[in-house]
């Protein structure tokens, strides 16, 4: 099976299948003939429970959208009551003896099969409502044993539909050798997650989740997105040496550790790692990160059964910020929406969720989700050195309501006379084009910037970072996306305003030389990524890079570019070559 390999590294072990239908995890279990009637009284449980939640859903986009938008979730409550879909759902729990996750998972499948046949494209699309019933109703099932984990056994290789971060959050991932996934791409929140844990994974594979079963033998070759289910003897073998290989390239990497990461001529750049929880602070000091660069707090709130308190945000944030003293953290507000959802806080169906409310801006429309999370981070700044940092900024008002808040959120601190650091400085992602556009403004209302590539090639290029079909218009090195970073670099000198770059391509060693070509010279890797990319900085000259730079700009399309890029990392010797 050929998929698309979001993180290197080969695994072997055997399948476990997730059954995530409908973007939530619905494992498949056998119930005991005693216990059909306390998973019918867990269905209606849930039922009235998704029930009561879009009925909120509907009065608050009524009143702050409009009437007629909150009618889909009207809609949605009559589907919910839809006689014949309940008793499709317990019938199959009775008769066949599935858990009800397992039942609904199957029931939504089959109305939805039905929508895909009609003809009118508006009544097709109308799949997507079920399918958001079937999600909200799954939710509801699943936040009862939240935060339990789901169980996978001990290296297992997890097949699955899709793996949601809300759904990763609750797997025990440590435990997992490999992830095959029919949806996601490189750049979605679970490749990021399996590449900072270091876990190869595959996604893009069609049918992946019915093809393999539970406990079919794999191999995960996470280097080309080859998956062999049952592999031969020749191919077990021919991995095995692989994977000899590979360690004695790591332990080679291992000796670079303590070395400075500078360019053949001398020009020094810093490396910061990227963490989303507080495990994460172990490779990143094991492979000697100047700090955190980016601190992704949506992991810490998609582990709890709801949003945590001030409290426990101070808790697991302070022990990164802790440990990692005196280096600088940098936290990122919650970023939620577009492709990141917290299983409590549903948001209101989007017709398009990456251009709707997300990051900074969903934030600033609840003061009391971001006025908690901003307490938390100033209470740090009292002992450590942190940062503070927007996600997905688009203008300056969001900068100037963020500001404003923070003031807030100080004045009530020091009237509690909670300590607190009134310099701690304020950055902006650059994640959206008009923002790189305007970066020299920006300047002027915050104190430093981050370049989330991610999400600026997804709206440079207008092509979901998400979406497997259209992975070959997303393309870091289109001459488009080169010159917005180009602006960003400039715009960041001229103002005099610290610049780290923290989106993928950072990490990644195919992209190192051109983005120190342009003047990148603080990046934030994944953990697992850092030496990997310091052995990179280490071999580049920074002259070559900045003619490679020019060259590229030069350019009209990302083909050329690669063509001119790849083959120079290509031939980039691996330490394990030179130690
Ligand atoms: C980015 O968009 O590049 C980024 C770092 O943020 P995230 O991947 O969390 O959206
Ligand atoms: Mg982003």
């Amino acid at each position: 099976m050929k998929g698309t390999p979001v993180s290197a590294g080969i695994a072997h072990g055997t399948a476990y299948v997730l059954a995530c239908a409908n973007r939530t995890a619905a494992p498949r279990r056998t119930v005991e003939a005693q216990e059909v009637d306390r998973e019918l009284e867990r269905f209606s449980a849930a039922l009235a429970r998704a029930e009561k939640d879009l009925l909120a859903l509907k009065a608050t986009v009524s009143e702050k959208i409009g009437a007629s938008e909150a009618g889909i979730f009207a809609a949605q409550a009559l589907l919910l009551g839809d006689p014949s879909f309940r008793k499709q759902v317990s019938d199959l729990v009775r008769d066949k003896r599935v858990n009800v996750e397992a039942a609904l998972a199957e029931v939504i499948e089959k109305f939805t099969r039905a929508f895909d046949e009609i003809p009118d494209v508006y009544l097709r699309e109308r799949a997507v409502d079920i399918r958001d019933i079937g999600r909200r109703v799954l939710a509801a099932l699943i936040e009862e044993h939240t935060p339990e984990a789901l169980d996978i056994p001990s290296g297992a290789i997890v097949v699955a539909d899709e793996l949601l971060p809300s759904v990763t959050a609750r797997l025990e991932v440590g435990r997992a050798r490999a992830f095959v996934t029919e949806r996601g791409g490189k750049f979605s929140h679970t490749s990021i997650l399996a590449r900072s844990l270091g876990t190869p994974a595959v996604v893009g594979i069609a049918d992946a989740s019915t093809r393999i079963k539970t406990g079919d033998k794999l191999i995960v070759d996470g280097f080309t997105g080859l998956v062999f289910p049952d592999p031969a003897e020749s191919v077990r073998r021919e991995y095995g040496r692989l994977e000899s290989e590979i360690q004695a390239h790591k332990n080679a990497l291992r000796e670079l550790v303590d070395l400075p990461a500078v360019t053949r001529d001398g020009a020094e750049v810093a490396l910061y790692a990227n963490v989303s929880k507080f495990a994460d602070t172990e490779p990143a000091l094991l492979s000697n990160a100047a700090g955190i660069g980016l601190y992704r707090t949506e992991f810490g709130y998609s582990i709890r059964p709801s949003f945590p308190t001030e409290d426990e945000q101070f808790e697991f944030l302070n022990r990164a910020a802790e440990r990692f003293h005196p280096r600088k953290v940098v936290y990122r507000l919650l970023d939620i929406g577009g492709d990141k959802d917290l299983p409590y806080f549903p948001l209101p169906a989007a017709r398009n969720p990456s251009l709707s409310q997300r990051g900074i801006r969903l934030l600033l429309q609840h003061p009391e989700i971001m006025k908690r999370q901003l307490r938390a981070f100033l209470r740090i700044s009292a002992e450590h050195p942190v940062s503070i940092l927007m996600p997905v900024v688009g203008g300056l008002e969001e900068v100037r309501a963020t500001r404003a808040m923070i003031r807030e959120v100080e004045r009530e601190l020091s009237a509690e006379g909670k300590p607190f650091n009134p310099r701690t400085p304020l950055g902006a992602m650059i994640e959206v084009p008009a923002a790189a556009l305007i970066a020299r403004s920006l300047a002027r209302e915050v104190d430093f910037f981050s370049l989330g590539t991610n999400d600026l090639v997804q709206y440079t290029l207008a092509a979901d970072r998400e979406d497997t079909a259209i992975a070959p218009y997303y393309q870091p090195l289109h001459p488009g996306v080169l010159r917005l970073i180009q602006v960003v670099i400039d715009a960041a000198a001229a103002t005099n305003r610290p610049l780290t770059i923290c989106g993928d391509m950072a990490g990644d060693p195919l992209y190192t030389e051109i983005l120190l070509g342009l003047g990148i010279r603080e990046m934030s890797v994944a953990p697992g990524e850092l030496l990997e990319v310091k052995d990179r900085v280490r071999n580049i000259s920074l002259a070559e890079a900045q003619e490679l730079a020019r060259a590229s700009l030069e350019l009209s399309s990302a083909a050329e570019i690669e063509a001119l890029v790849g083959p120079r990392a290509d031939r980039a010797q691996p330490a394990a070559a030179t130690a």
